[in-house]
């Protein structure tokens, strides 16, 4: 079985955000698929190790904000690679919009935002994918929603390699977020602590 055939498939980007005991908080995802318009009913996938996650099952009210190609590194760095177990993700950030649900819209670097409840939520194990019906949704700008192929080839920088040197260090870095492991052998059962990713993401790179 060829994985990289996983790749293949279209995935846009989205900041979801959350507001549970008076915090937000927000992480980016790439799985938001309308599933039927009457209800409205869309479903996402969130990763049980974001903070979000939790966060989410919580409060059952949530903002997806639609990235568009426009989108600066900073957005996903912002959202991306940090945790909101320790830091304020929307601190010093004045691109949002506050929607009728209480959770924060971004207004940069995205086009589009739908607010939602949770209806129904199934247990994927390492993911949860919510069942949500759409309570409100707005168009921001008619810059193109970017695809996470998109993001690959034209907003992450691009990673430099260096080549081969006699006492150089191995280093592996995550081909989603850049995140860099010093080791010579990267264990299998890695997990990028930034983006979550695991060891099947990372290059290998000589310094
Ligand atoms: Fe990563």
């Amino acid at each position: 079985m060829n994985h990289k055939a996983m790749q293949k498939l279209s995935y846009g980007l989205f900041v979801l955000s959350v507001k549970t005991g008076g915090k937000d908080n927000a992480c980016i995802i790439n799985t938001v698929t309308q599933v039927t318009s009457k209800p409205n009913c869309i479903v996402l996938a969130v990763n049980k190790a974001n903070y979000t996650h939790d966060l989410l099952m919580q409060s059952g009210k949530f903002t997806a904000s639609v990235i568009s190609e426009n989108a600066d590194f900073s957005l996903f760095k912002r959202f991306g690679f940090t945790s909101g177990k320790d830091t304020n993700k929307f601190a010093e950030f004045s691109g949002v919009k506050r929607t009728q649900n209480g959770t924060l819209a971004v207004t940069e670097g995205t086009c589009a935002y739908l607010s939602g409840k949770i209806v129904h939520n199934v247990d994927m194990g390492t993911h949860t994918l919510f069942i949500a019906e759409v309570t409100e949704a707005e168009i921001f700008s008619e810059t193109p929603p970017a695809t996470y192929a998109y993001y690959h080839q034209q907003i992450k920088p691009k990673p430099e390699k260096i080549g081969e040197t006699s006492d150089g260090k191995t280093i592996w870095r995550c081909t989603i977020c850049g995140y860099e492991y010093v080791g010579e052998e990267l264990p299998e059962d890695f997990i990028c602590p930034l983006c979550k990713h695991p060891a099947s993401d990372f290059e290998k790179i000589i310094k």
